[in-house]
């Protein structure tokens, strides 16, 4: 327990989620003594999201002892929409690459779980209290306690509820969580096949095992299937009058699994109902307590993205953390959280019900006219290829929040960079999970005398620098400055700006 002048940690993290997780294992790549609490032992051992995007996935690749992406993610090969047939009516071969990731990954989320927990242990500096729950949070002057529900009472100077959609610590921080919940159920079932089907498994025309994904617009029950090798996911709607939990017997599942594949060849994971909501906590914040994750925001499923918006709140949350908790900030510099993420899922969330709204089409002359839509698409002649072979732009942080520095808000490429004439790497590799200042052919410490202590020091074509900053070539042409400049860049890999 911690004394009345050293707290038991720097941050309480509750819930070992992913998104607790991820915030973890930042915390601990930046040295912050932090305390995760988990009622679990071991992660939920059930598929659940089932996609990450770009923006995540880099985050995830860049945690020092994180497994190699291959070990926990596959490509999105193949996505589009197919109709009642099953027949594909626009799929988009996915090649493009961003950062030198894939644009979307398919992803189990216990693997990932078991992924984070390796890299949280090898960090020293965080410890998991699992088999233990929040049960309250006190504020206490320049601190925060944790009551746990056998009592202790861990102290903190920030404490940080990422314990999912039902969140203890939202409760007991007196926030809201207004929105909407959709009274329409959905059915969810992951399968994996007894034995290897030869690449037979596949969405929208997909026969090579790749991971793929489709929309099913059937206004007779509308769908979303995804495949990978040997193993489906499938969300069907649950029709007026049906009941949800007669939907979930063997028997009925094995029925709606048989237009897709012989369901005595499959293993039924799991079968659940679930309804989906849009919410948002009306504050992320409520002194030393913040909110991250499913805890934060509820965003409907359409478009894939609840977990991947939960990894981006946690990297814009843990360097502000980190550098408030290291004395290289004040507090103020928290406030920026909830501004930046919050405009991100808003529009995320109005995103996921439009999409939601398409797909749920069940009356039949809007969804001809839906599929009408993608076929024409589809037949453009390159529109499917242009589709598939450019990423998605990168997300900016508006002026406005990014702060007033030339080019702030933008986002740092991923070129492969040589170190001191060494092998070629990531530039992500080389910054890890900490502020960054890259020279154009110049050392940064000759022009601002503002760097972090912690920060990594980069100079871009000058080969001799003084001890302490790495020269760097940039093989691929993607950092680009004026000579003499020097380039801020946040741990998230957002811009701070061009300082001259
Ligand atoms: C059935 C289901 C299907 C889903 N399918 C998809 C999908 O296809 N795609 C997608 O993107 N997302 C999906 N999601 C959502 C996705 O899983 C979440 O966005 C993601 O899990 C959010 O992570 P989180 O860490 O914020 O919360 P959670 O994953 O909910 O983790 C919260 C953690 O907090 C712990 N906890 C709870 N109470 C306390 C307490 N009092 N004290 C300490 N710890 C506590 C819990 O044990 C848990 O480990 C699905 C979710 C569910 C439940």
């Amino acid at each position: 327990m911690g004394t009345r002048d050293e707290p038991d940690a720097s941050v309480v993290v509750a819930g070992l989620g992913p998104v607790g997780g991820v915030l973890a294992a930042l915390l601990g790549a930046r040295g912050v003594p932090t305390v995760v609490v988990e009622p679990n032992e071991r992660p939920y051992p059930k598929p659940r999201a089932a996609v990450l995007d770009v923006e995540a996935i880099r985050i995830l690749a860049a945690l020092p002892g994180m497994p190699p992406l291959e070990g926990w993610a596959a490509p999105l090969a193949r996505n589009g929409a197919v109709g009642p047939d099953r027949q594909p009516l626009i799929m988009i071969d996915q090649t493009a690459r961003a950062f030198g990731l894939p644009q979307v990954v398919r992803i189990d989320q216990p693997v990932l779980e078991e992924g984070l927990r390796t890299v949280i242990a090898g960090t020293g500096c965080v410890e998991v209290l699992a088999g233990r729950s929040v049960r309250t949070v006190e504020p206490d002057g320049e601190r925060v306690i944790a009551v746990l529900d056998d009592g202790r009472r861990l102290t903190a100077r920030w404490l940080v509820g990422c314990d999912g959609a039902a969140s203890t610590v939202r409760a007991a921080a007196g926030i809201d969580f207004p929105g909407r919940t959709f009274a329409q159920p959905w059915l969810v079932v992951d399968a994996a096949a007894r034995s290897d089907t030869g690449g037979s498994c596949g969405v929208g025309g997909t026969t090579d095992g790749a991971a793929a994904f489709a929309f099913v617009l059937d206004p007779a029950r509308p769908a979303v299937a995804m495949s990978q090798r040997d193993r489906w996911r499938w969300e069907w709607m649950v029709l007026p009058g049906e009941d949800p939990e007669t939907l979930t017997r063997p028997e009925v599942v094995r029925s709606l699994v048989a237009a897709w594949a012989d369901p005595a060849a499959l293993e039924i994971q799991r079968a659940a109902v679930f309804t989906f909501h849009a919410r948002m906590a009306d504050r992320w914040r409520a002194g030393r307590i913040l909110l991250a994750g499913d805890a934060a925001h509820a965003i409907p499923p359409f478009a894939g993205l609840g977990l991947s918006m939960g990894i981006r709140d946690v990297g814009a949350l843990a360097w502000r953390l980190a550098d408030v908790t290291g004395g290289a900030s004040g507090p103020e510099l928290l406030d920026g959280y909830e501004r930046e993420r919050r405009a991100d899922v808003r529009r995320t969330t109005a995103m996921a019900l439009g999409i939601g709204r398409l797909v749920q089409t069940r009356n039949r002359a809007a969804s001809g006219l839906i599929r009408g839509l993608a076929r024409t698409a589809a037949a453009v002649p390159g529109l499917r290829m242009r589709l598939g072979s450019r990423p998605v732009p990168p997300r900016r942080l508006p002026r406005s929040l990014a702060g007033p520095l030339p080019q702030a808000g933008r986002v740092l490429p991923n070129p492969r960079v040589s170190v001191a004439g060494g092998a070629p790497v990531r530039l992500d590799e080389v910054i890890g999970y900490r502020w960054a200042y890259i020279g154009h052919r110049c050392d940064p410490r000759t022009v601002t005398d503002t760097i972090p202590h912690d920060a990594v020091v980069l100079a871009l074509l000058y080969p001799d620098p003084a001890p302490g900053c790495l020269s760097i070539s940039d093989l691929d042409g993607l950092l680009n400055g004026t000579p003499g400049t020097v380039t801020a860049v946040r741990p998230d890999r957002f811009l701070h700006g061009v300082l001259k």
